[in-house]
């Protein structure tokens, strides 16, 4: 039997490529070859509606020639040197000062990688690093959250909070403690009580239990992606930042999803009116046209780290100039285009219209978001709210994409958008509509 290109296409990659979370025994491919907007065409020509911008990222849309031109015309400049040692590049240089301008005032120093699972093993050893210069090294653990992500490595994959994520992986890196996820939805996880008070008295206790001297950082992500889209009380990062500058601990804001005007301002910590000590970023830092990763870092963890022979760490690609010049195309891009509050508006009217089409459905539990960060929390059962069970070989995602063509994710029984910031009212409803249709005949025990 010969097999069309498409077939082919697909067969080779069963043959060669290792894709994350994808069983051996999985047959199916979708092999995209084209993007433009919020929309996908793959190899046998079938569209697709872009709702979660690839992995929570593709914030001006895909196919950008404007992008593509600036990567074309660096890559012909200068393609690539070290920023080890003394030396820069010009595009680093003027990415770490615009990226300085946009950050809460105390950030004034980036430091780059190649994405957010580095970025995260780059905040803790600094956290450690930070305590270690200022003579109070036994400064160790790191404070966490079940239910975060924190990306691969094995420090912040340690501090991620899914047990699905250390099986088989053991040892994980010790000195990690993890607290209660901010979740108001589960209001069973306080016992009744106001979520920020239980979880503020948890974070003092816990401290109390390590020891204050012995606590380097606590990070978190300002909403949390991966764990379902979960957004805290707005005092919530106000009091944590208050109990942990009490005990000199450092807050890492991981906002590798958050950051670039997902959730309508240029990083969450504006959202939540907080000054961590150090923020990750990645994705949207470049809408996913290179792989790229920034942290910025206050004025006061910056120069414990500079002393002496500096911060031994670096990553060959630190600061590629091509990846560099991208940012500040997107950058352009996002401000040029006001996506900041095209997030806030286009994310209410893509909430209006998920309300709508879904606010009926008895497995919908809750419906919420922040700018173009959305999610669906699916539920057997409205007044107990317990999670939907789900079939793995036929998850509302998969047939939703399977059926209609859109792509909306799923987090731990929520479905979530994060769209290109760019979304039309149009393909907003289309969305909307399209959950529905697969939703609508979900059944309280999870079948389809
Ligand atoms: N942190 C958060 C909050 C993430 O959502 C992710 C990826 O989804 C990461 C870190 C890891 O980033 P990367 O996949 O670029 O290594």
């Amino acid at each position: 039997m010969t097999l069309t290109p498409a077939q082919q296409l697909a067969a080779t990659d069963r043959a060669h490529i290792i894709h994350p979370y994808l069983p051996g025994t999985a047959e199916e491919r979708v092999v995209m070859t084209e993007g433009k907007g919020c929309r996908l065409t793959d190899a046998e020509g079938r569209s697709y509606l872009d709702a979660t911008g690839g992995l929570w990222l593709a914030q001006v849309g895909h196919g950008r020639k404007e992008i593509a031109d600036v990567a074309h015309a660096q890559m012909q400049q200068l393609e690539y040197f070290t920023s080890f040692w003394e030396f820069s590049n010009d595009k680093a240089i003027q990415l770490a000062e615009r990226l300085a301008t946009l950050a809460p005032d105390n950030l004034n120093h980036v430091y780059f990688t190649s994405g957010g699972s580095e970025g995260n093993e780059a905040a803790i050893k600094m956290a450690r690093y930070y305590h270690h210069r200022r003579g109070e090294g036994s400064r160790t653990w790191i404070l966490a959250r079940d239910k975060a992500y924190h990306g691969i490595g094995y420090g912040g994959g340690s501090a991620t909070g899914f047990p699905v994520y250390h099986e088989g992986f053991a040892p994980m890196m010790p000195h990690v403690s993890h607290l209660t996820p901010p979740w108001p939805y589960r209001t069973e996880l306080y016992g009744g009580a106001d979520p920020t008070d239980f979880l503020i008295a948890e974070l003092e206790g816990r401290i109390a239990e390590i020891g204050a001297s012995n606590i380097a950082a606590m990070i978190g992500e300002p909403i949390m992606g991966v764990g379902g889209m979960l957004v805290p009380p707005a005092d919530y990062w106000p009091r944590v930042r208050e109990v942990l500058d009490r005990h000199g601990i450092l807050l890492i804001f991981d906002e590798v999803v958050t950051a670039y005007g997902r959730v309508g301002e240029w990083f969450a910590a504006q959202h939540f009116d907080v000054k961590p000590d150090i923020i990750t970023t990645a994705k949207g830092i470049t809408s996913g046209y290179t792989p790229l990763g920034a942290l910025l870092v206050s004025d006061e963890v910056t120069e414990a780290l500079l002393q002496d022979h500096g911060f031994p760490m670096g990553y060959t690609y630190n600061g590629h100039p091509v990846a560099a010049a991208v940012a500040l195309a997107n950058l352009d891009i996002i401000e040029r285009e006001n996506l900041l509050s095209r997030a806030v508006t286009m994310g209410e009217y893509l909430h209006a219209q998920l309300t709508d089409a879904l606010g009926d459905l008895p497995i919908v539990g809750e419906i919420r978001s922040v700018g173009m960060m959305l999610a669906v929390e699916l539920v057997a059962d409205r007044e107990t709210r317990t999670p939907l069970p789900m079939n793995p070989a036929r998850m509302p995602h998969d047939v939703i994409r399977r059926e209609t063509g859109v792509i909306v994710r799923d987090s731990a029984h929520s479905l979530v958008l994060s769209p290109p910031l760019i979304m039309t009212e149009q393909e907003a409803k289309e969305a909307a509509t399209a959950m529905r249709s697969v939703l609508e005949r979900t059944t309280p025990a999870g079948d389809i």
